[in-house]
């Protein structure tokens, strides 16, 4: 892709470029390290107090991935980019947005699966009491 001027930096900050370009930018900062600083930099002149590429990310809740994307990453069934960008997102942006999603994500999976344990129990109980009855 062409790499973006310097305006089109402060378009994307702003929302104001076509689709498109914003998710053609967007994609470019995921691994771009120059253009990540260069859209810092943007944000340092139009936004004194606002440090870091993190910073936008949270303020914007740019690129947050989908639930069922957080999902597979859980599962660790995510593909390898995907893994790799939730990677980003989590640790680098560090995003409360989708923290807090997995957090609640994790929690969910871990009571279905004491909710699984807890049901294989009786079920087993069961089985033995009913062994208990018939050989009675
Ligand atoms: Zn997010």
């Amino acid at each position: 892709m062409i790499s973006p001027t310097t305006e089109e930096l402060v378009a994307f900050l702003d929302e104001q470029l076509p689709a498109e370009r914003m998710a053609e930018i967007e994609q470019a900062l995921r691994d771009d390290e120059k253009l990540q600083h260069r859209l810092a930099g943007a944000v340092r002149r139009q936004n004194p107090g606002q440090h870091s590429v993190g910073a936008i990310w949270r303020r914007r809740h740019l690129s947050c991935p989908s639930r069922a994307e957080l999902g597979s990453f859980l599962l660790g069934a995510a593909t390898e980019t995907v893994a790799a960008y939730l990677d980003f997102h989590l640790r680098v942006v560090g995003c409360r947005y989708c923290a807090a999603n997995l957090e609640d994500l994790r929690d969910a999976s871990e009571s279905a699966a004491s909710d699984d344990t807890a049901s294989r129990r009786r079920r087993k109980f069961f089985q033995s009491s009913v062994g208990h009855l018939q050989s009675d």
